[in-house]
């Protein structure tokens, strides 16, 4: 009989937590490692938006976003939508008439790749949909009915608890200071800053941020950008907005009861002037009340800068590195969008040891040179 393989995932955010999932459902000893707590690393610090509209720079990435959306969906009927799988569309809208051409041409383009998008306007937003926005009543706003927010911190919990059902262990609070080799080169074991080791014939690096450190345990070169972002929440009463939308210049989204997320690429322009968080999200929250006068009434309850886990060219690096047998990553900006389908389809890698198209541009090797 085939001695059973184990599998050691590093890092338990929405990349590791899909990956373990898939690997123990699949019959694979896995072992759940985070140096902190699941789902409290940038994965609790997103807009968390999934979506493929913003996903247009080359088809092949287009396609797998589309492809994350389905497995969300996939994923909600396996294990239910219970807490973290909000599907009520998002909005998009310009303030100025050269950024309107441009969403419109976007509409366009994705309407030519079939992707869902109804285009309304300010008027019959209100009223048929976001009752408390401030927005002029004849101005575009796109609507892209199949897009969600997914409340990122809820799913890791799901997956880990079904993942743990399935057999799965976990040693959270630990981290991963080195990963053995054997003579043949593959991967052996994985030692633990608790002082333990593990004994891994799999290490999947979903160590998010801080992947290219952990590629470096294997003497992999993994150039990452750097590319931080602020999010902050804003508690309120009552949530005044029931879908995420991009408001010109404010990102915006329920976060379950009692809570708001805001976000803004111009706010995230601001982090490396030195700014304190505390300014940059007393900035978001002034934005914000613009577009939703309501959220004045709210408080800023959390802000964080978190660095997006982003490889250099930009696109996710999803599979085995063949120097090291054994070594596989799942590093990925839009993670939340492909986290289920960037888990499904590693598994089967891992399992199979064939390769998904879905994945073909996405590779570790390209970076090899
Ligand atoms: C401001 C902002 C907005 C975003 N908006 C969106 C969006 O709207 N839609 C979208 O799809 N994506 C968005 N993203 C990106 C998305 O949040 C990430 O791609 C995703 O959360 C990455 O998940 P992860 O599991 O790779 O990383 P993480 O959630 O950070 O998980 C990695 C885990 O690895 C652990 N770890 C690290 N090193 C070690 C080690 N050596 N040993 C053990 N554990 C280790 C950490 O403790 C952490 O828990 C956004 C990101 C930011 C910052």
């Amino acid at each position: 009989m085939k001695p059973q393989r184990v599998a050691v995932v590093v890092g338990v955010g929405v990349l590791g937590a899909s990956v373990g999932w898939n690997l123990s459902r699949s019959g694979v000893d896995v072992v759940l490692v985070d140096a902190g707590r699941p789902g409290e690393g940038v994965t609790n610090w997103s807009f968390s938006w999934a979506n493929a509209s913003n996903k247009t720079a080359s088809k092949s990435y287009f396609d797998l976003n589309v492809a994350g959306m389905e497995a969300h969906r996939e994923l909600a009927r396996t294990i239910g939508p219970d807490s973290w799988w909000y599907p009520d569309g998002h909005l998009r809208w310009a303030a100025d008439p050269a950024a309107e051409r441009r969403l419109l041409q976007t509409a366009e383009l994705l309407t030519s790749w079939n992707y869902a998008v109804e285009v309304s306007t300010g008027a019959e937003v209100r009223r048929r949909l976001e009752p408390a926005l401030t927005l002029p009543d004849d101005i575009p706003v796109l609507f892209y009915p199949d897009e969600a927010w997914v409340h990122g911190r809820h799913l890791v919990s799901r997956l880990v608890s079904e993942a743990v059902a399935a057999g799965a262990e976990h040693r959270f609070g630990t981290t991963v200071r080195d990963i053995s080799t054997g003579a043949d080169g593959s991967v052996r074991s994985v030692a633990l800053s608790d002082g333990s080791r593990l004994a891994a014939d799999i290490v999947v690096n979903a160590a998010g941020p801080d992947a290219a450190d952990v590629a470096g345990l294997v003497a992999r070169h993994l150039p990452m950008r750097r590319e931080p972002g602020v999010v902050t929440r804003i508690g309120c009463a009552q949530v005044p907005v029931r879908r995420a939308m991009h408001a010109p210049h404010v990102e915006i989204r329920p976060d379950g009861n009692s809570s708001v997320v805001l976000h803004s690429r111009e706010i995230d322009a601001l982090i490396d002037t030195g700014e304190e968080p505390s300014e940059l999200a007393r900035l978001l929250h002034e934005l914000a009340r613009q577009v939703v006068p309501d959220l004045g009434n709210g408080h800023i309850t959390q802000t964080r800068v978190a660095n997006r886990p982003i490889p250099a060219d930009g696109f996710p690096s999803v599979g085995a590195w063949s120097s090291v047998p054994g070594y596989y990553e799942a590093v990925s900006h839009s993670g939340i969008t492909l986290g289920p389908v960037i888990g499904r389809l590693l598994a089967s890698e891992i399992l199979s040891g064939e390769r998904d198209r879905l994945l073909t541009d996405f590779h570790p090797e390209r970076f090899a040179a």
